[in-house]
């Protein structure tokens, strides 16, 4: 049963394909001058988790495609250690095109590209925001330094277009990559996303729908997102996934959040499908 006002899956992917086909063809910043292929993004359309990098390099500019060279070999690497798989996630960039010789991309370029992960997080309605590296933490938690924040979390502001969602702010795998003391680093703070998004599901509930608010309550006081406790650092990886990021399978679940007694389950449980989305595909 489709609610009204509930973003189906279907409409979801819909409209994740509407931005990327804009991106594709998008010459609203010098980066399009250069580029082979622009790079929207890609993953679970019913993700809980999107993590944004930099930009695309080499190899991405000539597939077409996010975190495909070495620094999406040591992505997906972390991501099998905490028994993740990419396809359940969603990974997308800054900028969507390659500035030219890997260089940084420039402010004029990072806000000239905005709007598209701004309407990318809006489709997607994340749990959790991952930035990695300092171009993706400046636009999520402006006036930080990564050095002191990676490994924690922040409130994202609404303007991103993740307004429900949680930050947690990593280092960039290419940095790993450049400097070995780094990668321990990226394990442990990797390793403390699955608790992450715990909390960050928690707190969405309360943000999000009363019913599962008073649900979660009654189970357990859910710290205010600025009290969100210290991540416990699993130093462990993890083979099994205790937290999926995504339904992988998403045929079932969206139906009938009418019921407290369902909407119980999306707070154990919950797809990113359940809140309205109107304004989007009105
Ligand atoms: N580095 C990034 O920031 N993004 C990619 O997609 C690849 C490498
Ligand atoms: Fe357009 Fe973004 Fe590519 Fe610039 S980087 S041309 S704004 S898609």
């Amino acid at each position: 049963m489709d609610l009204p006002g509930r973003v189906t899956p279907d409409e979801r992917k819909q409209a994740l394909e509407a931005i990327a086909a804009e991106v594709a063809v998008c010459t609203r910043c010098p980066l399009h001058i250069e580029r082979i292929k622009a790079v929207p993004g890609e993953g679970h359309p019913e993700t809980e988790v999107v993590f944004v990098g930099e930009g695309p390099g080499f190899n991405e500019d000539r597939e077409g495609r996010p975190f495909v060279g070495a620094a999406g070999g040591l992505l997906n690497e972390l991501l099998k250690a905490i028994g993740w798989r990419r396809e359940e996630v969603f990974i997308t960039n800054v900028v969507k095109c390659r500035p030219p010789g890997n260089r940084d991309p420039d402010p004029a370029e990072i806000s000239a590209c905005a709007p598209y992960l701004q309407r990318q997080l809006q489709v997607l309605d994340p749990s959790v925001v991952v930035t990695l590296g300092r171009h993706s933490l400046g636009t999520f938690m402006p006036g930080t330094r990564i050095s002191a924040v990676h490994g924690t979390t922040g409130a994202v502001d609404p303007q991103t277009g993740a307004g429900n969602a949680t930050t947690y702010a990593m280092y960039h795998p290419a940095a790993a990559l450049r400097q070995g003391s780094l990668k321990e680093t990226m394990v442990v703070d990797m390793a403390g996303l699955p608790e992450v998004l715990i909390a960050a599901r928690e707190r969405r509930a309360m943000l999000t729908t009363p019913e599962v608010a008073a649900f979660v309550t009654e189970q357990a006081p859910v710290p205010a997102l600025a009290n969100v406790p210290e991540v416990p650092v699993q130093l462990q990886p993890q083979p099994e996934p205790t937290v999926a990021p995504a339904r992988v399978d998403n045929g079932a679940a969206i139906v009938e959040l009418d019921s407290l007694e369902t909407a119980t389950v999306v707070a154990t449980a919950p797809a990113s499908s359940t809140e309205p989305q109107l304004e989007l595909f009105g």
